[in-house]
């Protein structure tokens, strides 16, 4: 086939280029927004940065004053976007392959001209210039292109390029002529919700399964409905190429254009400035810069709020008046329940359309920064029964699919692993720098363990749970899979929390990690994909290492437990010690602080050089203390008692008197 000539060419020179690199297929998320791209290999699929380490590259393009000047593409031309609203083209996406008359509803959200041009369709008007919806595209396609072919070092020419579902065929026709003029060949245009599903390995299996894909962004959302049609064919195919996108139907889509993030940002302002009415009974008119301000100050209390349970709010009014608030979570979650709803009502339309219930949604998966909100989760997860998919950034994941179904077209997604065993073991990091190993590697999935762990400090309000990957001992030779804390637990003594740790890793190999601090009920969790980056030779490399320092790692982790131990029994003898004084006799203390000084020699050592210490004789060092401080318990408990005992009999005198 012959590739049409482009209508703009790039300016990249790409002295990389050979025939393995042609057969790449990037993966390119077109946003209203934002756009992405990103490229799959045998470490599955990654993001492409720009050369600023930047992912997203905002989806505005401004046209400078006079026909001559060179278009400014993503985020520079983002940054100026309120000084050149007129030059300034942003949410093109929305244009697409429209007549004017279609995108009426959306002129008034438009900074810039929209005109008629040829067959009724929409353009936009810059000065003397009437420039297509597919060219500014095309442009964004371009600097998209430019930013892969500079992170990967050779040319790329292929691509893979998503819609929303609900696009027609104008609206795709238009985002594959984009392509062209930016000099990509568009080897496929695949649903956003599809390319979700893709990114999650979602598709692979023989089963059929039903998928709610769930897209709450800053101004949009959108709900689709899809059914993964099992793959029959698949081993007899010899054709890996086989259109992997068709196995997905999408059965329905709902959504609402205008319901998004950007509606707490506004009730959170709101909020504010009703207060600080109400506080300083000032007839308040905010200038653009302040209410700017304040918009951006809310935002990061939402996304604050995400992670933690309150969030402080402070305005400086000026002379000297300080509007001061904290907003609590649960307050927060109150006053977004019925925004939540409204989605929620589009997935009962979506759900209608599809002639199902919630129930038989077997997947949700989450897609938008809004989805991070743990309200939305909480909610959508009992809508549908389902725990939501949040392993993947929900900003990325469609790029991240993308990318996935171009290496499937490029033939080149064999060497990834699917796999129906856990290829690596899993589990925490634990005091000391040790690994506690909750899955064992090749467990088969689906799969479930369960484990206790308490602290080791006093007064511990807040846990961190740090996931790890790898046959090894130590957390420094695995590989880390991703961390969260859990918080406010009430302060106790140290080994007094009752820490349960659960791993679930479902049938598609996503790993739920959940914490529930047994005492006060606290509890938090995350998912990870596991396998996320791993490729084949990685795992055969790290099962070696694990055969290769089996001995040596066995001994330091014992040592490092023994250690943490150690320092546990010391510290509750040695404040035991203080506290009885007297009541200790003088050769009884002698002979324990001989045999804390002993297993204090050896916890030194093994901080030094743990491989030089003899766990046998540490681990007897212990015991020996131990053993000898039973006596020490007996005095404690009878101290005890008698101080309980003289504390009733002066509460009785004091009644009495
Ligand atoms: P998107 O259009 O998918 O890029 O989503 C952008 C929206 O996600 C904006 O409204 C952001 O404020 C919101 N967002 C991003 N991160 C978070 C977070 N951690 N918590 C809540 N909202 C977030």
């Amino acid at each position: 086939m012959s590739e049409p000539r482009p209508d703009i060419q790039t300016n990249v020179d790409s002295p990389g280029a050979t025939d393995s690199n042609r057969s790449c297929i990037i993966g390119i998320d077109l946003g209203t927004t934002n756009s992405l791209v990103a490229v799959a290999d045998d470490h599955g699929p990654r993001i492409l940065n720009d050369a600023g380490g930047h992912a997203i590259v905002p989806s505005v393009v401004r046209f400078p004053e006079g026909s001559a000047g060179e278009p400014i593409i993503g985020r520079e031309a983002r940054a100026h976007l309120v000084e050149f609203p007129a030059e300034t083209v942003y949410s093109v996406k929305r244009l697409m392959g429209k007549s004017v008359t279609d995108v009426t509803g959306d002129l008034e959200y438009l900074g810039y001209q929209v005109v008629q041009g040829e067959h009724d369709t929409a353009r936009v008007r810059i000065g003397d210039r009437i420039i297509s919806p597919q060219e500014v595209s095309a442009l964004i396609l371009q600097k998209l292109r430019e930013v892969a072919e500079n992170a990967l070092g050779h040319q790329v020419r292929e691509a893979v390029i998503t819609v929303p579902a609900y696009f027609d065929d104008a609206q795709r026709q238009a985002t594959r002529d984009a392509g062209r003029i930016a000099g990509l060949e568009v080897k496929r245009i695949v649903n956003e919700p599809t390319a979700a599903a893709l990114a999650y390995g979602l598709g692979h299996g023989s089963k059929q399964e039903t998928i709610a894909v769930y897209d709450l962004g800053g101004g949009t959302f959108d709900i689709s409905i899809l059914q993964i049609i099992p793959h029959e064919a698949a081993e007899d195919s010899t054709d890996d190429s086989a259109q992997l996108d068709s196995f997905f139907q999408v059965v329905s889509t709902s959504g609402d254009t205008h319901l998004g993030g950007d509606d707490v940002d506004r009730m959170i302002v709101e909020l504010v400035e009703r207060e600080i009415r109400e506080e300083f009974g000032m007839e308040l008119t905010f200038p653009p810069s302040t209410r700017q301000a304040l918009r951006q100050f809310s935002e990061a209390t939402k996304i604050r709020l995400s992670e933690f349970d309150q969030a402080e709010i402070q305005v400086d009014l000026g002379e000297e008046r300080v509007y001061q608030r904290v907003l609590l979570r649960d307050e927060f979650e109150g006053m977004i329940r019925s925004w939540v709803d409204r989605s929620l009502a589009c997935c009962t339309r979506a759900l209608r359309d599809a002639g199902m219930k919630p129930d038989q949604i077997d997947r949700v998966v989450m897609v938008g920064g809004s989805t991070r909100i743990p309200l939305v989760r909480q909610m959508l997860g009992t809508y549908f029964d389902a725990e939501p998919y949040t392993a993947l950034d929900p900003d990325k994941v469609v790029a991240l699919g993308a990318a996935v179904q171009g290496s499937i077209l490029a033939g080149s997604h064999t060497n990834a692993l699917l796999l129906d065993v856990i290829p690596l073991s899993l589990g925490i990091e634990t005091m000391g720098g040790a690994v506690a190993k909750l899955v064992m590697r090749n467990s088969m999935v689906p799969c479930q363990a369960k484990e206790m762990f308490s602290t080791s400090v006093d007064g511990q309000t807040s846990i961190k749970i740090h996931i790890l990957q790898g046959e090894r001992e130590m957390v420094a030779d695995c590989r880390s899979l991703g961390e969260f804390h859990l918080r406010g637990i009430p302060p106790m003594p140290a080994g007094i929390p009752k820490l349960e740790v659960t791993f679930h890793i479902d049938a598609n190999g996503i790993l739920n990690v959940s914490a529930v601090e047994m005492r006060s009920g606290k509890r938090a969790a995350i998912q990870i994909v596991p396998n996320h980056g791993l490729a084949r030779d990685e795992v055969d490399q790290m099962e070696l290492e694990s055969y290769k320092f089996a001995r040596e790692d066995m001994k330091l982790h014992r040592v490092v437990d023994l250690r943490v131990n150690a320092a546990l029994d010391i510290k509750w003898i040695s404040e035991r010690m203080g506290k009885l004084g007297n009541a200790i006799d003088d050769d009884y203390r002698a002979a324990l602080q001989q045999h804390l000084d002993t297993l204090t020699d050896f916890i030194e050592q093994s901080e030094d050089d743990p491989q030089s210490v003899d766990a046998d004789a540490f681990l007897k060092a212990k015991q020996s203390l131990d053993e000898a401080s039973v006596r020490l318990h007996e005095i404690s408990i009878a101290q005890s008692l008698r101080d309980e005992r003289a504390t009733s009999a002066q509460d009785s005198t004091d009644e009495s008197g």
